[in-house]
């Protein structure tokens, strides 16, 4: 069965070749021009598996469209794109910060949104019970094992530095802001601030010596497990 891609942009010209593209890559799209047609969209259709979203919508921002998708039941757990201007550093980290998984600086090509729109669908579609290794460089994680390797040697967490591990290997290369991190590791109703992030992303480094170097900051933003091996 097609993937359903709801494709939100305002600009008429960028949204015809985006939807055409997409649908040559063999997805089923569904085009809005402004956030109220997304809105509506995603309350009439079938549930998109995912949203590619511009930022700057002539009625709601793609940022407040966001943070709807994810506040309801049914579209929670979509992938979000969200598509963004090269000054609007701002725009990126709101959009981590209302659940958007990922994001695409304009202009982009039109191979490196639908690279992203692949990465979503496997990331999204993936079975619940995962239960592989995770290996990045000297780290291995056995997920069912619990246990976690650097250079072979184990190296021991707590449950929590594990799931801070886990979540970061599995969302490698992208940027995990500190209230996804809450949401994801620490579960939505944890009473902690984002500083306790902080705390324990610093321990997490501490306990994986030198390779807790992949554990990156990104200022003002959050973190990421840095893609690949061995690049510096
Ligand atoms: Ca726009």
């Amino acid at each position: 069965m097609a993937r359903r891609v709801l494709l939100v942009e305002d600009e008429a010209d960028l949204r015809a070749s985006v939807a055409f593209a997409v649908r040559r890559a063999g997805y089923q799209v569904t085009e809005a021009g402004t956030g109220a047609e997304a809105l509506a969209a995603v309350a009439t259709a079938p549930v998109p598996d995912v949203v590619v979203l511009d930022v700057m919508l002539p009625d709601l921002s793609g940022v407040e469209v966001c943070r709807r998708l994810r506040a309801d039941r049914r579209t929670a757990d979509c992938g979000v794109v969200m598509l963004t201007a090269r000054s609007e550093e701002f725009d990126r980290v709101l959009g981590f910060e209302a659940g958007a998984d990922d994001y695409v600086t304009k202009p982009f090509s039109m191979r490196e949104l639908l690279l992203r729109i692949e990465a979503l669908l496997r990331r999204t579609k993936r079975p619940p019970a995962p239960a592989k290794a995770l290996a990045s460089g000297p780290i291995v994680v056995d997920v069912d094992a619990h246990e976690v390797t650097v250079d072979g040697v184990q190296v021991t967490l707590t449950a929590l530095e594990f799931r801070l591990l886990v979540t970061l290997m599995e969302r490698r290369g992208r940027v995990q802001t500190r209230e996804m991190l809450l949401r994801d590791v620490w579960g939505i109703d944890a009473d902690v601030t984002t500083r306790t992030v902080d705390t324990h992303v610093k321990r997490l480094r501490q306990k994986l010596g030198p390779a807790g170097a992949a554990v990156e900051t990104v200022r003002g933003v959050g973190y990421r497990f840095r893609e690949g091996g061995s690049e510096s």
